[in-house]
């Protein structure tokens, strides 16, 4: 649900246990707030699990805003239902984005994440949408770089744990088995890396398949 306020009225009010109205205005002076309650929450919940507090870096955008910062015409901020914020651990240090967007994914948030580098894009607008922000894809009609575009999630995007299935896996080169093999990886062997189409990215010049016509070789 989202909730409309007046910034001059309700300004200070507090909307839930952490957050304040103000912290969501439009940094253009614009009255008019408005506050998505299912947003609300899972930022609250974010804080709970990181330890620190919020900052939220850009909440709502009045039209005029939106447009001269070169947002994207359809932005779920104009209409109150996406925030932009950081994330502080206990000690006080920003978390880092990667770290946010696996975190929502895990906890099944159904609509747009964005990873921004150290902040994180969170809406409810678009069902199922995941960016990274801070790339251009011009296969995109908008230029977005979407990951669901390129089959991924932020788990296989940013790299995730994998458990070895074969017997043994060659650790190659070039994501290629023409490449010459650097190593191998046994049955049961835990490794973290990043999904490149059928390819895991263990490190820089080191990949190993993932499945080909004979099978699937992680987990
Ligand atoms: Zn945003």
């Amino acid at each position: 649900m989202v909730k409309t306020y007046s910034k001059k009225k309700h300004g200070n009010k507090r909307l839930s246990a952490h957050f304040r109205l103000y912290e969501f205005a439009c940094s253009d002076g614009t009255d008019t707030v408005k506050v998505s309650t299912t947003n609300l929450k899972m930022l609250e919940k974010i804080r709970a699990k990181f330890g620190g507090s919020i900052t939220i870096t850009s909440g709502n955008r009045s039209y005029a805003y939106n447009k001269k910062i070169g947002g994207a015409s359809n932005s779920a901020h104009v209409t109150g239902r996406a925030v932009d914020f950081v994330v502080y651990d206990k000690k006080g240090k920003a978390v880092s984005g990667k770290k946010i967007c696996k975190y929502l994914e895990s906890q099944k948030w159904k609509w747009g994440i964005g990873y921004m580098g150290n902040a994180t894009h969170m809406d409810t607008k678009f069902t199922g949408n995941r960016m990274d922000e801070t790339k251009k894809d011009k296969s995109d009609r908008n230029g977005y770089y979407t990951l669901q575009r390129h089959g991924q999630t932020f788990h296989t995007y940013f790299g995730s744990n994998f458990v070895v299935e074969a017997s043994t896996l060659n650790i190659r080169k070039k994501p290629t088995t023409k490449s010459a093999v650097m190593g191998k990886l046994k049955k049961g062997q835990k490794v973290k890396g990043q999904i490149l189409d059928n390819w895991l990215k263990l490190g820089s010049g080191r990949y190993c398949c993932i499945k080909d016509k004979h099978g699937t070789y992680l987990k």
